[in-house]
């Protein structure tokens, strides 16, 4: 286990994904370095003993620096932080924390990560930890939905993933498509009605707990999977102040 430990960063570079969300990275001053596992976040200070969680999305062995996704919409405290934050800025942070990493126990079938929003953001990051540093040969779905399309950002990049590795299936999914979206429709739980699913199958879910409440409903009540297959991050309550 990697205890958390306190530290300093400074924002390093920044870009807005769209409307909705922004992309930070953050580079360490003390200590030089941050051992985490895919998946796991940090807790940022946010203002006097105000801390906020948020999820680093790069790769776990880009140490000496972390990166983050912002979902600009809920507009308190934390969100205004760090979007009001200059290159330079120094902030302190704590970490690495939290379980939604890809562990021994799960077994060695098929992942299953399923996302809203910025719960993407770990997902992403176990992603790229499987495929490019891992170079697992387990089958690993990604659903990640969004209201609409205008959300999504990075198709590219997962799509380009996709074609190098046979084993990586990306589905986004949209509640609310307009005539243009031409990929799947509804919720991510949707799209598991017409999959087979095995009992050595693990399922990750972050984002907004209705999504991993009735995710997890229609897994074990409907599909007889047992709780200990799924493995969940709510991001919807700060976790701290
Ligand atoms: C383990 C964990 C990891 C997280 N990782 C990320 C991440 O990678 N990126 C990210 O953007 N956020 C993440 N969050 C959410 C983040 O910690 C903050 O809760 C969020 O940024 C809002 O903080 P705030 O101070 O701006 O809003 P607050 O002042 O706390 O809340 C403002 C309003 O927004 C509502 N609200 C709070 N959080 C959300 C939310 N996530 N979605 C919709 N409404 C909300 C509140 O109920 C309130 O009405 C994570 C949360 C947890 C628990």
């Amino acid at each position: 286990m990697i205890i958390p430990q306190k530290m300093t960063a400074k924002l390093a570079d920044f870009s807005k994904l769209n409307q909705r969300y922004g992309w930070y990275r953050f580079d360490l001053t003390s200590p030089a370095q941050l051992h985490n596992q895919a998946g796991q976040y940090l807790m940022i200070e946010v203002g006097e003993n105000t801390m906020r969680a948020y999820s680093m999305c790069d790769r776990p062995d880009l140490d000496s620096s972390f990166e983050i996704i912002l979902d600009y919409r809920p507009n308190g405290i934390g969100v205004n932080y760090i979007r009001n934050l200059k290159f330079g800025d120094q902030i302190n942070c704590l970490g690495p924390l939290g379980q939604l990493c890809v562990a021994p126990e799960h077994g060695d079938g098929r992942l299953f990560l399923l996302a809203t929003g910025s719960g993407m953001s770990p997902l992403h990051a176990i992603t790229i930890d499987q495929l490019q540093l891992q170079q697992t040969r387990r089958e690993l779905y990604f659903f990640w939905g969004a209201n609409n399309s205008s959300e999504f950002f990075w198709l590219d990049d997962f799509q380009d993933l996709q074609k190098s590795f046979p084993n990586f299936h990306f589905i986004p999914t949209i509640s609310d498509p307009d005539d243009s979206w031409t990929l799947e429709r509804g919720y991510v739980t949707d799209q598991l009605r017409g999959l087979e699913l095995l009992p050595s199958d693990h399922f990750y879910l972050c984002g907004n707990p209705a999504m991993i409440n009735s995710t997890i409903d229609y897994l074990c009540r409907e599909r007889g999977l047992d709780k200990t297959q799924i493995t969940t991050e709510q991001f919807s309550a700060p976790a701290s102040r």
